[in-house]
């Protein structure tokens, strides 16, 4: 890194503005100084809206990515047992995915260091949901997570303070001034802490549509392809999935009620696109470490992948036996007509979950562990007039009004015809 000289930061944040490119030692000094608080966030906050409306050339990018990474500490697991594969999803709605998958991916006998987020906004996040089990601790020391992949197979908790402190600094300063959707700041941001981290491969779970940041399917493959590009030049193999993110995945959006899906997935039974996705991204988990002859599909059949769940929860002092809370009022919306479910909108249901307390406005709020949403029907099946479609949760009736207003318009049935089905994998990048 170059340390020897600075720059006058508004010349930076002009030269951007203009739609100029920053050389990599102006980028090593831009987010080694934000990092060290001698860049101000009103500065970073104008470069950031700046590279959201004019981008970053592919060496920008890589720059950027590197000098976050060298913000912090790198994880390294090399000298682990067994190889080890991530997972990582651009943010969904209902996206429980991970919760399952880390135990079987660990059940076929790799490692998975699963560093996970907290929810904003909108999409959930896997450290909320399994806080909702009693017990269940997030933050774990470097030397504990290795001790648990090297028990279990499995660890998910949250980054260590160490990993891309630049990252964590400049995404909550985003998040508030309305530059996370940037395909550079996004990319640089999931593959700087996934890089960090130390893991030997990498599948990515980019989701498109209404409920995810990505509303349209080109630019989410060249999100894609700028983050498998990062990895394989980090010496990361990556892969990437795309999935439609339409209507939420499963019947369960909310924090308990996702993981109560989860566990029914580990036993071998769930929601069919739940399963197909935690399969499909297993199989690619696998295949990138050279485990391809293992079938994750049997591991949640036959109870290995619930065994190492219930190592996993334990290990982080959850009790993977205790009762999930459940909220102490539910309002039942009933389907306003007869025929086909063609629409569930994801957004809309993300932020009537969030509004019943399943999410978070700023990222000091506590999360309810109970709010949150049951689907009874997904598009595509037929339905009566007045049948429940949702039951909203929650321990705070006052806030069924507000959410009930986010489900305006987001449902849609059709008296005739059927909805053609839609695939839940869209394409694979890498
Ligand atoms: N998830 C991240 O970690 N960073 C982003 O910028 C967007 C989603």
């Amino acid at each position: 890194m170059t340390e020897s000289r600075t720059y006058d930061v508004v010349d930076l944040i002009r030269r951007k503005r203009d739609g100029g490119v920053l050389d990599d030692a102006e980028i090593d000094w831009l987010i080694k100084a934000y990092t060290r608080g001698e860049v101000a966030d009103e500065q970073m906050s104008a470069l950031a809206m700046a590279i959201v409306l004019r981008g970053m050339t592919p060496d920008e990018i890589a720059r950027w990515t590197q000098a976050m990474i060298d913000s912090g500490d790198r994880l390294d697991f090399a000298d682990l047992g067994r190889p080890t594969v991530d997972k990582h999803s651009t943010g969904g709605v209902g996206d429980k995915i991970t919760l399952a998958l880390a135990p079987t991916v660990a059940a076929c006998g790799a490692a998975v260091p699963q560093l996970s987020g907290r929810g904003l906004g909108h999409t959930g996040g896997t450290l909320d949901k399994l806080e909702s089990i009693p017990g269940w601790r997030a933050s774990l020391s470097y030397d504990e997570i290795r001790r648990q992949l090297d028990d279990v197979g499995a660890v998910v908790c949250a980054p260590t303070d160490t990993l891309a402190p630049a990252d964590r600094k400049l995404y909550a300063l985003r998040d508030v001034t309305g530059t996370v959707e940037s395909i550079p700041l996004i990319a640089s941001s999931i593959m700087s802490k996934k890089i960090a981290e130390g893991t030997s491969a990498l599948v990515l779970d980019v989701k498109v549509g209404s409920g995810a940041f990505m509303k349209d399917v080109d630019d989410a493959r060249q999100l894609a392809a700028t983050m498998v590009e990062l990895g394989a030049s980090a010496g990361v193999r990556t892969v990437a999935l795309l999935t439609r993110m339409q209507t939420p995945l499963g019947l369960a959006v909310g924090n308990a009620l996702e993981v109560r899906e989860a566990v029914e997935v580990l036993s071998g039974g769930g929601p069919s696109d739940v399963v197909e996705l935690t399969v499909a991204l297993a199989r690619e988990m696998l295949a990138a470490v050279g485990l391809d002859d293992r079938d994750p599909a049997d591991a949640l059949q036959n109870g290995q992948a619930m065994d190492v769940w219930r190592r996993m929860i334990r290990a982080q002092g959850g009790d993977p036996d205790a009762g999930l809370p459940r909220a102490r009022e539910t309002h039942v919306v009933p389907a306003p007509a007869e025929g086909v479910l063609i629409r569930m909108d994801a957004y809309a249901v993300g932020i009537a979950a969030w509004r019943l307390g399943a999410g978070r406005a700023r990222k000091e709020d506590p999360v309810s562990p109970v709010a949150g949403i049951e689907l009874h029907a997904k598009p595509g099946a037929y339905v009566r007039t007045g049948q429940p479609l949702l039951t909203l949760h929650t321990d705070e009736p006052q806030r069924f009004a507000h959410a009930l207003a986010a489900l305006d318009g987001a449902i849609e049935i059709a008296p005739y015809g059927s909805r053609p089905a839609q695939p839940l994998i869209l394409d694979r990048i890498g």
